[in-house]
This record gives C-alpha cells, structure tokens and sequence, in this order.
C-alpha cells in the first residue's frame, strides 16, 4: 500500500543550523534561532522533503510513513 502522508521530525539536539535543508526543502523547513523547523509535521510525499534529510550532516530529520510508521529517511527507503 502505497502511503499519502508522512511525518517529519527534526531533532533539536542534533541540529547544528547548518541550513542545508533549508535550502534543499525551503517549502518544508525554515531556521528559527539556528535551528531547523519542519513547517509541517504531516506531508503528502515529497523528493525535496527525502532529499534534505539525506543530506542532512547530523541526520537530524527523520522521515516517517504517517501510517505504519516504517522510516523512509535517513536510509535506502529514502528515495520516491
Ligand atoms: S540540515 Fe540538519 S543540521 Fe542542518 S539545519 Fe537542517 S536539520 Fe539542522
């Protein structure tokens, strides 16, 4: 079954403010305080939103299946 939604997460204390998600999803995830913030918890699937969290140095984002929970990024799951 294919999903609509997934969660995405951004660890505080794993993110450096680096930005590069920011500029990888910047309709995804701004900085606030020189940390990233996911603008919404609850997404309909998106390469941009995978892309960030690969590149991201701390793997401080976390991509999840809304549904079944399984983790799409980080990791080999991390591409549409
Ligand atoms: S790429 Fe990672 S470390 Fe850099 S701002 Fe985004 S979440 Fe933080």
């Amino acid at each position: 079954m294919v999903s609509a939604l997934w969660r995405v997460h951004v660890d505080p204390r794993r993110c450096i403010g680096s930005g590069i998600c920011a500029g990888a999803a910047p309709d995804h995830f701004v900085l606030v305080a020189d940390a990233s913030v996911a603008l919404a918890e609850l997404i309909e699937p998106s390469q941009e939103v995978t892309d960030a969290a690969e590149s991201c140095p701390m793997e401080a984002i976390t991509v999840r299946d809304a549904l079944d929970d399984r983790q799409i990024s980080p990791g080999r799951d991390g591409r549409l």
